[in-house]
């Protein structure tokens, strides 16, 4: 039996081993370690692909969401407008400044924040509405920056799933006042180890995010802020900056893997995400199906034992883990979140995964639903 991982590296890391070896071996050798040469070469490398002014590496990508808000001075007593469904960071970056998250449904075929709904949720105390380009596709941004001006609140991105995609021919990072972006491993673009990155246009946004990582000081010792320690460290940064050059051509592999999946799943039961169009380029960070709630967890054991690897994003939805018990939202206040939990099932992608993989892949899903 072939087995199928969630995620192979190896397609990535193994033409580039030697160039990433080098690149190790010379920041070791350099005993130069943190915010040198290597971080400002990924810096206006990255501010370059993204089409902004302004990169600042950082620790991760939670902190790089955290640390817009905060250089927006964005805390206690303040509302931010998140998505229900995304990873708990979005919302766990909001709660770190001391304000709250707002929590808004997504549209359950982009499973990306409903334009229509966020209207609903401003109040005199919100600030500031985060979204996230869930999955690789970029949101609805028009409509959403409208709001956003309408009321004079803050827009950033969540750009974490994103690196690279477009919206009307713009990459996510680069649609609002700032992007955050983590390079964790598993990311479009990965470090190998933790690493994020905030974009902007804004110069005094950059700077005082700058600052606030690295304990709130604009020069050694003389700290004009109550900052943190979130910087990147150059080892990281030597490695995103080998493995950059090639985002774009494992970016239209995952698109190739999508365009197979799309035509070979044809189980009427299965939902599978959008294919882009004129305004929408997405990456695929992950492949998310939606199939019956009955069916979901019985597909995914039976995708295990035929030796497929696949992830629930995300088992439980935010408002009723145990982390966000203190504000008491009750289940079902948000369906859409509670509906994605209960359907969705990310299937294998990666660069470099083979049509026959794929084919497999798909054979199987269609398989459990014939039988
Ligand atoms: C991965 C992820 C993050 C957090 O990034 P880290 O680098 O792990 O801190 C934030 N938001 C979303 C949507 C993510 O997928």
């Amino acid at each position: 039996m072939s087995h199928i991982p969630f995620l192979d590296f190896k397609p990535m890391h193994d033409p580039l081993r030697a160039e990433l070896d080098a690149a190790i071996t010379r920041v070791s050798h350099s005993d130069y370690y943190i915010r040198g040469k290597e971080c400002e070469t990924f810096e206006a490398a990255y501010a370059a692909y993204i089409g902004v002014k302004y990169c600042i590496g950082v620790g991760n990508g939670l902190d790089a969401i955290q640390l817009i808000l905060r250089a927006w001075e964005i805390g206690q007593g303040d509302e931010v407008i998140v998505p229900s469904n995304t990873y708990i960071a979005t919302a766990l970056a909001v709660t770190y400044t001391g304000a709250t998250p707002v929590f808004v449904e997504p549209i359950l075929e982009t499973a990306e924040i409903d334009p229509d709904r966020i209207e609903a949720a401003i109040t005199p105390r919100t600030r500031a509405i985060c979204v996230v380009h869930l999955q690789g596709r970029p949101c609805d941004m028009d409509p959403i920056r409208e709001i956003a001006k309408k009321h004079g609140l803050h827009l950033m991105e969540d750009c974490a799933q994103a690196h690279g995609a477009k919206y009307q021919g713009a990459k996510t990072g680069n649609l609002s006042e700032a992007g955050a972006f983590s390079f964790y491993p598993g990311k479009n673009l990965g470090a190998m180890g933790d690493a994020g990155a905030v974009v902007t246009n804004d110069r005094e946004l950059a700077n005082k995010v700058r600052y606030i990582a690295n304990y709130g000081s604009d020069v050694k010792y003389h700290h004009i802020y109550k900052g943190l320690n979130s910087r990147l460290d150059e080892m990281q940064a030597a490695v995103l900056a080998v493995k950059l050059p090639h985002l774009d051509a494992w970016n239209a592999d995952r698109v190739r893997i999508a365009e197979k999946y799309r035509a070979a799943i044809t189980a009427k039961e299965v939902a599978q995400p959008l294919a882009p169009d004129a305004d929408h380029e997405p990456v695929y960070h992950v492949y998310g199906i939606r199939v019956p709630a009955k069916d979901r967890d019985a597909l995914a054991a039976y995708l295990k034992e035929n030796g497929i690897e696949t992830i629930m994003h995300y088992p439980t939805p935010m408002h009723l883990q145990g982390a966000y018990a203190d504000l008491k939202i009750p289940r079902g206040a948000l369906p859409l979140a509670e509906e994605f939990s209960a359907t969705e099932l990310s299937i294998p992608i990666f660069p470099g995964m083979t049509d026959e993989q794929v084919q497999v892949v798909a054979d199987a899903i269609n398989t459990y639903f014939e039988n």
